[in-house]
């Protein structure tokens, strides 16, 4: 069985630490384009040089130059039976490309941390990250609502979809997750 998973969910939503957690849990890679492309800003590689003012806006780095990135990354052995997607797809372009060339056999499920605005608003300005200005918090949560919420009901039609509730501490959250999660892979196996 493999357990090819997407999380997405709001800016500040707390879906960095879960993945990290989900990852440890299953043993599959936490991939997150995020950690990606901040790794490179710090090393001052070419990818880095071009992507840092467009995430210092909270613009979207182009999808061509994700779809490479997440194509290398998915290609390396230890993604071979299983990952976890953090911050991609995060436009129709990125899942198009995921669902025909990266992961042609199928993502087994995407979920959905869900956390209400006012949170992750204040969520995003307490940790301080060099983007979280209020005007890039701002539009990389117009960009979510426009380009990556309208994925959910494409993985929703598919029945692939689960959402948990991010509400409470970290580890209330992370039970909550791997519930949803077991239960959901469960049923898919016929378990
Ligand atoms: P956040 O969830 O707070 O937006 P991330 O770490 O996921 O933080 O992403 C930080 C920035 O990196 C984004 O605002 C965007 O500029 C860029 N980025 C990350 N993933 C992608 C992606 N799949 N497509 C385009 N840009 C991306």
């Amino acid at each position: 069985m493999t357990m090819k998973m997407i999380i997405l969910g709001r800016q500040g939503a707390g879906k960095g630490t879960q993945a990290a957690r989900l990852s440890t849990h299953y043993g599959i890679p936490h991939i997150s384009t995020g950690d990606m492309l901040r790794a490179a800003v710090e090393a001052g590689t070419e990818l880095g040089q071009m992507a840092k003012s467009i995430m210092d806006a909270g613009d979207l780095v182009p999808d061509k130059v994700m779809n490479g990135i997440v194509a290398e990354r998915l290609a390396e052995p230890d993604a071979a039976h299983g990952f976890l997607l953090d911050g991609f797809p995060r436009s129709d372009a990125q899942a198009r490309f995921l669902t025909e060339t990266l992961a042609p056999a199928g993502i087994d499920l995407v979920i959905s941390l869900e956390v209400p605005d006012a949170i992750v608003v204040e969520r995003m300005l307490a940790r301080g990250r060099a983007d979280d200005t209020e005007e890039a918090i701002r539009r990389r949560l117009d960009l979510y609502e426009a380009e990556t919420a309208p994925l959910m009901d494409y993985y929703r039609e598919r029945d692939r979809l689960v959402s948990v509730d991010g509400h409470g501490d970290e580890d209330e959250v992370e039970a909550r997750l791997t519930a949803a999660i077991d239960a959901h892979l469960g049923a898919v196996d016929g378990k």
